[in-house]
């Protein structure tokens, strides 16, 4: 079994229900388990910044699928959720995106799936969860830990407990 950390978004339509629903399928799908989630954490856009915050999450997960088949998993619960690339900006508006930020420690570098995910260390969205779970946890490229990842993060963009953002404007 290898384990493996998805990282789920959301920031269009009801954020909450797709998150919650991207979960329900992935513990649906046979030969995956969750182990444990995060919080849930309400970030600032990455990347094209005039949009609605997302909604994210890190989950764990067991699973004998390969790597490439759970990537067509998590394709086909975005799908389903109503997610259609097509119309979808570089980095913009949608209902609900999963990402395989870490497979066991493995590298993978294909067409279609690079693993660790790509851009990985340079979002708070991605690490901030992910210190709740393996902070010691050695990335098998850049052979820091996560936490020295945070630490090196140049830009911090604002990663709030979920229900917590409202703080911000007081
Ligand atoms: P992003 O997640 O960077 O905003 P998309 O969700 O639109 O972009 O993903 C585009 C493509 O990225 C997917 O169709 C998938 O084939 C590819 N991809 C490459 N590596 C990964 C990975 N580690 N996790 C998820 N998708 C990946
Ligand atoms: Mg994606």
């Amino acid at each position: 079994m290898a384990i493996v950390y998805l990282c789920l978004g959301s920031n269009s339509g009801d954020r909450l229900k797709f998150i919650e629903q991207a979960v329900s399928f992935l513990n649906l799908a046979e030969n995956i388990k969750i182990v444990r989630t995060t919080a849930l954490y309400e970030t600032e856009p990455w990347g094209v910044k005039n949009q609605n915050w997302f909604l994210n999450m890190i989950v764990e997960i067991k699973t004998n699928l390969k790597a490439q088949d759970l990537l067509l998993k998590c394709l086909n619960i975005e799908k389903t959720l109503g997610r259609n690339r097509e119309k979808e900006q570089k980095w913009g508006e949608r209902p609900i995106d999963i990402d395989i930020i870490f497979y066991d420690k493995e590298i993978i570098n294909t067409e279609i799936l690079t693993v660790p995910h790509p851009r990985m260390h340079e979002r708070a969205f991605v690490l901030v969860p992910l210190l709740e779970l393996i902070p010691d946890f050695i990335h098998p490229v850049l052979h820091k830990s996560v936490s020295e990842l945070y630490d090196d993060l140049q830009e911090v963009e604002n990663v709030m407990l979920y229900g917590t953002r409202g703080m911000l404007d007081e």
